[in-house]
């Protein structure tokens, strides 16, 4: 399984899990891809790299780092 950050038309963003990465390609090919809070068909992936085998999501900090999460960034200053 892997997870990608979708993001619609609208700008929401939101994961799904796939297959494979060409399980990705076949759904957003087919337009069977939609934003879960507006109904969006035009779906794209975001700019995070993927995980894969993630489990549940991982929390991340202001800057995108995991390890940035439980307390002050260190990314930022
Ligand atoms: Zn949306």
């Amino acid at each position: 399984m892997i997870v990608f950050n979708l993001r619609c038309g609208q700008g929401h963003s939101f994961e799904e899990w796939f297959a494979s990465s060409a399980d990705y390609d076949e759904k957003a090919a087919a337009s069977a891809l939609s934003c879960p809070e507006c109904g969006d068909g035009r779906v794209e992936k975001g700019l995070t790299a993927p995980r894969i085998n993630g489990g549940a999501a991982q929390p991340v900090g202001p800057c995108g780092q995991a390890a940035c999460a439980a307390g002050p960034c260190q990314m930022l200053d």
